[in-house]
């Protein structure tokens, strides 16, 4: 037996901004097609034109890009398949496998709300299922469109393997007609949905859970009009942390949202990843290739996965923390523009910046951070509640600590983190005061903020005259106090 070349495709509908669990399904399809040397395929699933969303396609692009999630073919467009769907329906109605459905929105509705009532599931009476020729005649007479709806075997049962649950059994009788063609000509995603899985030679569909209940009716779709279908693999579902299935309560779910928070695509990669497969159940950190040559079915877990939001972070700031200095300003240049200030951030001096990154780069959780960890480098005046300058001192003992202080870094020649170590030091003992107290003091004074890279390093890095002025700026904020 000749093996199957393995071509899997991602098929998002765009009707919103790519979810967490969408781009999770296009990881693994891509990750499948790497790892076998296969095809990974594109395909705009955007055949519901109500509920299109505007922007949705960049985005689902955007997202792959940023992820290097790269596609051999497509993307394909199903909006502009629309005859070949066509053909394929009138050739199931032919085979007498679909039929022309003439019914109103509003006896649906009625039927629906009667089922509603005697508690019967919901579904289509398959009023139409039998019409003559005659009867049809009389509709198209009217003038109505009809729609085609499949005519699903009363009886019976329609069985397929799932690669990761084995067989799967389904009733005939709890599935409906359902429709292939709308009133609208574009097809259900049913219709669509197998249309191109043949004709693209798909030859694996890895798609989320939620798609488990739609095989059986494409089971159905391949059966009637003899097509061999695809293999199927439902991926485990992506639940929060309170193992509810993951949605905006549980706070980000789009890609997008993620990308612009400045989490490094490769923390993403790895993370997305480990939602639902693992190598070992136990390794971490794994780059792109070495998640390409190990990924495989068999490693995929048939339990939910959860969406580890501090695990997220933690992975993130690893990744961030394993970056060259250079890489990390580069990267994080960026979101520094777009996060400071912008009469700041419109003078930033590279050289400057490249200064401030070493300081920081172990602190940062996301790029988006950056801004935030290192606005009191970049802005003129401090803002910040003087109060923090006397949490563990009397405002006159502040103030002559600031005072003496003063003093000594005026005199003080060379301005770097030992210089500064060496004078700061011993200061404290001749202030009488415990180093924490006395470096929090500073540390407010010359950031406005308790927590701060290391304080020598930082005072050199803000640069003399900088400081001194600061220092000036604390002491009147004490006196005052005082
Ligand atoms: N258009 C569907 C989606 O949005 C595709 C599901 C499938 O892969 O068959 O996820």
């Amino acid at each position: 037996m000749s093996e199957v070349k393995v071509r899997v495709r991602f098929a998002p509908s765009p009707t919103g901004y790519p979810h967490v669990g969408n781009i999770r399904t296009a990881l693994f399809n891509w990750l499948f097609a790497r790892h076998n040397g296969g095809v990974f395929i594109l395909r705009i699933e955007d055949t519901d034109r109500e509920r299109m969303v505007e922007g949705a396609v960049e985005a689902i692009v955007d997202s792959l890009h940023w992820l290097g999630l790269d596609w051999d073919e497509g993307p394909h467009f199903q909006s502009q398949r629309l005859a070949l769907y066509h053909e394929v329906a009138q050739e199931l109605v032919k085979l007498d496998a679909a039929y022309y459905c003439y019914c109103s929105p509003e006896r649906l509705r009625s039927v629906r709300e009667e089922q509603m009532k005697r508690k019967q599931p919901p579904g289509y009476d398959r009023h139409c299922r039998n019409l003559t020729r005659s009867q049809r005649d009389e509709f198209e007479s009217r003038g109505i469109v009809p729609v085609v709806r499949f005519k699903t075997p009363l009886e019976g049962q329609t069985i397929f393997q799932d690669l990761l649950r084995g067989e799967v059994v389904f009733q005939n009788s709890t599935l409906d007609d359902f429709v292939l063609l709308k009133s609208d000509g574009y097809p259900t995603y049913h219709l669509a949905n197998i249309v191109d899985d043949h004709f693209m030679e798909v030859s694996h569909v890895l798609r989320a859970d939620e798609w488990l209940s739609s095989t059986p009716r494409h089971v159905l779709l391949y059966q009637a009009l003899g097509w061999e279908p695809p293999k199927f693999a439902h991926l485990p579902m992506i639940l929060g942390p309170d193992r509810s299935k993951l949605s905006k309560r549980h706070g980000a779910t789009s890609i997008t949202e993620y990308m612009e928070a400045g989490y490094l695509p490769e923390a993403m990669f790895n993370f997305l990843a480990l939602l639902g497969w693992s190598l070992d159940d136990k390794t971490e950190l794994m780059d792109k290739d070495t998640i390409i040559k190990h990924f495989s079915l068999e490693r995929i877990s048939k339990n939910p996965a959860v969406f580890n939001r501090e695990k997220l972070d933690w992975m993130n700031g690893v990744y961030i923390r394993s970056l060259s200095l250079a890489e990390f300003t580069r990267r994080a240049l960026p979101f520094l523009k777009k996060g400071l200030p912008s009469e700041v951030s419109s003078l930033l001096d590279e050289s400057y910046v490249s200064r401030v990154m070493p300081l920081i780069q172990d602190r940062a959780r996301t790029l988006g951070e950056v801004a935030q960890l290192t606005e009191f480098f970049f802005v003129e005046e401090l803002e910040y509640d003087s109060k923090l300058l006397v949490e563990k001192l009397s405002p006159a003992q502040a103030g002559s600590s600031l005072r003496v202080t003063l003093v000594h870094l005026e005199e003080l020649a060379a301005w770097d983190a030992q210089s500064l170590e060496k004078l700061l030091r011993p200061l404290a003992e001749e202030l009488r005061l415990k180093t924490s107290v006395y470096f929090g003091l500073l540390r407010v004074a010359v950031t406005g903020r308790t927590a701060a890279p290391p304080l020598f390093q930082t005072m050199e890095v803000l640069g003399k005259e900088r400081c001194l002025r600061r220092l000036k700026s604390a002491l009147a904020r004490v006196s005052r106090a005082e």
